[in-house]
Parts: structure tokens; C-alpha cells; sequence
């Protein structure tokens, strides 16, 4: 890059929108581009703040090449003929309007759903759920972070009372004397946080990773329990019964803090080792040795994510782990406590301000009177006019499949990318009536959409969002918005306008968003009253909760009591089966997850030129074993198959996998993407479909 220029444009602060450390940057365009052209020079340099400490990825490096993509959408495009082309913004607001109206007097109210993601802003993601319940009254509102955090979000509100990623700060973490790193990649979905664990390590921590595959991250750990996909609950269980038979525990902890523990004596009495680590697929000494590591040490860490957690058993999975760090007393103090490591650029904030089927904002519950009653008030309306509990993002899909729902707005997000079983999910959209999808770009849910509604990308449009440590971080607008896109917020307002809800959606900008956010959060679990706009800019962000403007937020949780009413945490023990559908025709397990230049379905990556550069095309990854099995050469193209569907693609040959088990990445759509063969079973408790484990087969795409 050059000097800057005389023509510079605009230097500005932003944050990187590709995952959840939100690391602060500066993008800087050197030069004018030529008229009617997207071309200039741009530097992009990270920002010191307390949780990036200035550092990027090539992520965050190349994250401007999407926002300035001569892909971008510029107008609102609707179906004629069945092409979708230009429209205007009223006549695109108008038929949105008719169309929902015309439906919603056929139908009734939850014929129309609402399908948001946990990168909008938590101002979007607020003024989402309050369109769904007032502008259209709709019971059908959920969002893809079903598939991110749910797991997690309901065992720590079970365990702790509270649902935080992190109950400690980022910069907390070289305390730790070991650290547990659970089906999380560190290295390849945050990059920026691993100079945390490599300082840990100076310190002296002993890093433990938990994964099926020897990732980038498994790479720096002192031990790597090669699990197999789906037993993570029992590797759990494995760990604590050696803790306990050990005498690790800490009686009085156990007796001042917490409740329950009875119950996982009870649970634990019976639990074979030899057996359990058979069925983990780890050596039993591996599991001795990280258990001790853990017990032993006076201060720890356990982190989970993903792999852990997109599973059938996802929410108990947690829980165990969740046992783990309660038995131990390692939680409320330096070099201590639980994290889930969310991968949304607003994974944490996108589930704490009512885009949940289950959730009002402040994490207040849709079934709890109360609750109801006070997020009314601040809305204006009836508490009777709510509808109650929707259902889970997959559900939708089945809804829109059994036409119970018939029309559809889908913001910021992917969903027949992103959902598992894909075939059905297909049908289900195609079946609508009516599908409206908000973007920046054709995504293939935008191919397939009625109405397509442009909007700005995070260099454009200001708003908050709150990272995995719980921090609540101000994004603020860096450039105009480009053509006639539109911030999310305003399309609600003026879809809600055409309605004829005009009064309850009046703001101008979205800070007032915010203040009507933080009311609504007041006295909830994720309290934002004590944050403003304001502070954000001074401060460069606070921790929820943060009840009063006096109020410093809190980094590390859990000190003095826990969040459930008798201040203590709940042990709780209900043993996970595990997972085995393996059979003769089905005979490996498929397990998915992220790369390193690619964030979610890749909507946005694939269109940043050097992210997309560095993985072209999907892949699968597996052992040499395997591969000799099944006559697969290196880089050849072969079809993996499910009871649920088939794809295709790539062969990656690497001995870094265990022999049972094929890898995929989730970013690509088509005939490349894994969850045609995904299947969508629902954990029970919080309706996370088993993503991490499919039974399958594969076979070369040759000619005879
Ligand atoms: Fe930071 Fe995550 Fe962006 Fe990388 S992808 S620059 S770690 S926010």
C-alpha cells in the first residue's frame, strides 16, 4: 500500500464482522475509485482494545473486500416471470405489506415467520423479535444462533442462571494453570485469542484439547484426547470420576456454593472406565493424565464449543463439562471458570434480546408472566396480545414444509446453506407463499426468494454488539451506505409502518434502538440499562450485566454467588447415551465444522477474492486407512451419503483424523454442502440438531 492520498475517502474504526472476539480495526481507503468501479487501495490496521489487543486474522485483513464487492445488491429485486429483477423500495414495501396481510386474514397471524442471525446488531436483533410479536403477532420467530449457542445459552442458565460465553475475561485466560479446550478450534475460528493459551502456556498452563481431529489448535496442547464424535458427555463423566476417585474435589465449594451434588455421586457410582473410555475412543491412561492435569491444578479452565455442543446431546454435554469445573471449585476467580466460545459476530448478543422463539428481551422468558407483562409495558401493548412460544429455527423449516407457515422473512441469515437435512428444507421454502430475504448478496436462500431486500454490510451501518466475554462493543458507521441498501432496522420500521404499526416503530437512528433496549433489558439477566452509546465510546466497551450508568459491568462472574435466586450453582446428573447409528451400510461418521478464511455459509467470503483464494472449493478430510478402504485417492472428487441425502466432494487425505470419522467444512451451499447429508434429530432440551455426527458412507466419483 501507498501513502495515503489527497482523495482519501474516509478513515474510520470499525470491527471485524467474521467472529465473536470482535477485534477493532481501521479500514483506510488510499484512493478515489473511478467512477461507477468499487477500486482504490485499502489498508486495514487492528485497533488495541482489551479484548484484541490490536490483533487481526486474515479474516479481519480481507473482511472489507466483501462490504466493497462489486456483487454487492444495490436494489431491492422482486419476482416477475419467475426472474427476480429491480424494483423499487415502495413497491417492494407495499407488496411485503399486502402480501402479509392478505395471508395473515386467510390463516391467521403465525402463517407469516421470521428468521433472523446472530451477526445482525443486537439493535436488529431486538427490533426483530418486537416486529415478530407486535408489527405481525407471530408466534414463528427464531434465528440460525439455534445453532450456535443453544446448547451452551441453556445449560449455563440451568447450571450458573446465567447464560454468559465467558464467565471470565479474555485476558484472564494466561492465569489459568490448565486449560480444557473442548471441540472448540481456536486457531482456525478466533486466531486472535490464541496468543492467550501460547502465554498461558509460558506461564507454565498445561493445555488439554478435546477433538476428533489434530487441529491447528491441538497442535499447541500438551494433551490431545482424539474423542470420538458424540461421546463428549462420557469423556466428561470419565474425567470427573478419576477427579473423584482422586480425592480432587473440593468438599467446600461443593457444600457453600452448589446444590445437587448427591445426584452426581449417584449418577457417577456406576461408571465403568475401562468401558466408558472404549466407547470415547481414548486411551484410559490419556484420560487419567488429562484428569489429573485438571484436578491437580490450582487454578483451570474449561472451554467448549461446537463440537461439543451440536449434538443431539449437546445441552447435557455442557453439563458435564459444566459438573466438571463445579466439583473442582475452579470458577469466580482468577485463572478460573467456564467459557463457551461463540463463533456469530454477535453470537452472544443475538440470543439475549428476543430473536429466540422462547425469549423477551433481557433474556426474560415468552412463558413467564411477569416477564411478559414488563416487556409489554415498555412496548406499549397488551401482555395479552403476545403471542407465546414459537418453535426452533429447523422446525420452522418442517412448519414451512407442512405450509402451517406460509410466508417468510429471513435476515441475515443462510438457512437452506445452514440447515441440516437440506432436502426438506428446500421443499419447505419452496412451498411458501411468499419468501423475502434481506442481504447483501444472492445467497442461494436469496435465489430462491419472492423479494430480495438490499442492505448495508458492517462498514456502513452502526449498531452494538456483544462479544464472547460478554462485552458490549459499539460499531460505528464508516462509510455511506452504497445504492439504495438499507440498515435492517429501517426495513423493519418501514415494513411495520406499512402495517399500520407505525407508532411503536419510531426511531431515527440506532442508538434510539438501543435506549429502548436497554430499558426493555432492565432487571433481566443480560442487563444493558447502566450502557449507553456514550460510555461505549469513552469506555471501548462494558460488560453485561450492567444495571446502573454507575456501574463498572462485570469481567469475572460468579465471585461471590451464582445467578440462580439461592445464589448457588446446580449439579445436575442425567447420563447422556451418546450417540451410535453406525451400521453396515452406514459405517463412518461424518462430523463438520469451520476453515480458517470462511465464516458461516460464506455468503460473505466466498466474495472476499483473497479469503476465497485460500479454499476454493469444499473438501472432505480423511485418514489414509480409510481412504485405502474405500479405493479414494487424494484430491479426487467422491460422494458421501446419509439416510438424509448425498454431496460431493474433494478428497483430503491426512493421517490428522481419526480412521472412523470424515470432516467437512460447513461453508459451502449446493451440491458441496455437508448438511444435505446432516441429520435433524433435536436435542430435547434446546433443540440443537446433531450436526457434529451423522452415520455415512462414501465412495469414489470415478468413471468405469
Ligand atoms: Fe478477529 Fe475473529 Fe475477525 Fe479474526 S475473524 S479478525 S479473530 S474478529
Amino acid at each position: 500500500s501507498s501513502e495515503p492520498t489527497a482523495s482519501k475517502l474516509y478513515v474510520k474504526e470499525t470491527q471485524c464482522p467474521y467472529c465473536s472476539v470482535q477485534c477493532k480495526m481501521t479500514v483506510e481507503e488510499l484512493a478515489a475509485p473511478v467512477a461507477g468501479q468499487r477500486r482504490g487501495e485499502y489498508t486495514v490496521q487492528g485497533v488495541p482494545n482489551e479484548a484484541s489487543q490490536g490483533r487481526l486474522c486474515v479474516k479481519g485483513m480481507n473482511a472489507h473486500q466483501h462490504a466493497l464487492s462489486g456483487q454487492r445488491l444495490m436494489h431491492p429485486l422482486i419476482r416477475r416471470n419467475g426472474e427476480l429483477e429491480p424494483c423499487s423500495w415502495k413497491e417492494a414495501i407495499q407488496t411485503i405489506a399486502e402480501r402479509f396481510q392478505d395471508l395473515r386474514d386467510l390463516y391467521g397471524a403465525d402463517t407469516v415467520g421470521v428468521y433472523g442471525g446472530g451477526s445482525l446488531t443486537n439493535e436488529t436483533a431486538y427490533l426483530l423479535g418486537k416486529f415478530a410479536r407486535v408489527a405481525l403477532g407471530t408466534k414463528y420467530i427464531d434465528y440460525n444462533g439455534r445453532f450456535c449457542m443453544s446448547a451452551a445459552a441453556s445449560a449455563g442458565s440451568k447450571v450458573f442462571g446465567m447464560d454468559r460465553g465467558l464467565t471470565f475475561r479474555l485476558s484472564d485466560i494466561p492465569k489459568a494453570g490448565c486449560i480444557v479446550l473442548a471441540g472448540t478450534n481456536i486457531a482456525e475460528c478466533q486466531p486472535t485469542l490464541l496468543p492467550y493459551f501460547n502465554q498461558a502456556k509460558e506461564n507454565g498452563a498445561f493445555i488439554i484439547v478435546i477433538d476428533p481431529r489434530k487441529t491447528a489448535t491441538a497442535a499447541i496442547a500438551d494433551l490431545h484426547l482424539q474423542v470420538k464424535p458424540g461421546m463428549d458427555a462420557l469423556l466428561a463423566d470419565s474425567m470427573l470420576k478419576v477427579i473423584m476417585d482422586a480425592g480432587l474435589v473440593k468438599p467446600h465449594f461443593i457444600d457453600k456454593r452448589t446444590h445437587g451434588y448427591d445426584q452426581l455421586i449417584q449418577g457417577l457410582a456406576d461408571l465403568q472406565l475401562e468401558q466408558a473410555a472404549q466407547a470415547c475412543g481414548v486411551d484410559l491412561a490419556l484420560i487419567r493424565q488429562a484428569a489429573m492435569a485438571y484436578g491437580e491444578a490450582e487454578t483451570g479452565m474449561i472451554m467448549t464449543a461446537r463440537g461439543v455442543e451440536q449434538q443431539t446431546d449437546g445441552h447435557m454435554a455442557v453439563r458435564h463439562f459444566l459438573n466438571l469445573v463445579l466439583a473442582t471449585g475452579k470458577i469466580g476467580r482468577e485463572g478460573c471458570g467456564y467459557g463457551a466460545i461463540t463463533g456469530q459476530g454477535n453470537g452472544q448478543g443475538g440470543r439475549e434480546h428476543g430473536q429466540k422463539a422462547d425469549q423477551l428481551p433481557g433474556y426474560r422468558s415468552i412463558e413467564n408472566e411477569a416477564d411478559r407483562a414488563y416487556v409489554a409495558s415498555v412496548w406499549g401493548v397488551d401482555p395479552a396480545s403476545l403471542p407465546g412460544k414459537g418453535v426452533s429455527a429447523y422446525e420452522m423449516m418442517e412448519k414451512a414444509h407442512d405450509q402451517e407457515i406460509r410466508a417468510l422473512l429471513v435476515m441475515g441469515s443462510n438457512p437452506v446453506v445452514s440447515n441440516p437435512n437440506v432436502r426438506l428444507v428446500e421443499e419447505g421454502l419452496r412451498k411458501l407463499d411468499f419468501l423475502i430475504v434481506a442481504d447483501m448478496f444472492l445467497s442461494e436462500t436469496a435465489r430462491m426468494a419472492d423479494l430480495v431486500l438490499p442492505v448495508t454490510s458492517y462498514m456502513e451501518n452502526e449498531g452494538t454488539l456483544t462479544n464472547l466475554e460478554g462485552r458490549v462493543l459499539l460499531r460505528e458507521q464508516g462509510r455511506p451506505a452504497p445504492g439504495e441498501t438499507l440498515d435492517d432496522w429501517d426495513i423493519l420500521c418501514r415494513i411495520a409502518a406499512q402495517l399500520g404499526g407505525a407508532s411503536y416503530f419510531e426511531y431515527d437512528t440506532a442508538e434510539d434502538i438501543f435506549n429502548e433496549l436497554r430499558v426493555a433489558s432492565r432487571g433481566g439477566v443480560a442487563d444493558y440499562y447502566g450502557i449507553t452509546y456514550e460510555r461505549l465510546r469513552n469506555e471501548k466497551g462494558v460488560y453485561w450485566p450492567c444495571s446502573a450508568l454507575e456501574d463498572q459491568g462485570e469481567g469475572l462472574l460468579f465471585g461471590e454467588r451464582f445467578a440462580h435466586p439461592d445464589g448457588k450453582a446446580a449439579f445436575t446428573f442425567e447420563s447422556s447415551p451418546g450417540w451410535n447409528d453406525i451400521s453396515s451400510e452406514f459405517p463412518l461418521i461424518l462430523t463438520n465444522g469451520r476453515v480458517l478464511p470462511h465464516y458461516l455459509t460464506g455468503v460473505q467470503t466466498h466474495r472476499s477474492p483473497a479469503l476465497a483464494a485460500r479454499e476454493l472449493e469444499n473438501f472432505v478430510e480423511l485418514h489414509p486407512a480409510t481412504a485405502a478402504r474405500y479405493r479414494i485417492h487424494d484430491g479426487e472428487w467422491v460422494e458421501i451419503q446419509s439416510t438424509y441425502g448425498s454431496f460431493t466432494v474433494r478428497s483430503r487425505i491426512k493421517d490428522s483424523i481419526r480412521e472412523d470419522t470424515l470432516f467437512v467444512p460447513m461453508h459451502w451451499g449446493g451440491i458441496q454442502n455437508v448438511n444435505r447429508a446432516t441429520r435433524p434429530e433435536l436435542d430435547p432440551f434446546c433443540r440443537m440438531p446433531g450436526f457434529k455426527t451423522a452415520a455415512v458412507t462414501i465412495r469414489p466419483l470415478r468413471l468405469a
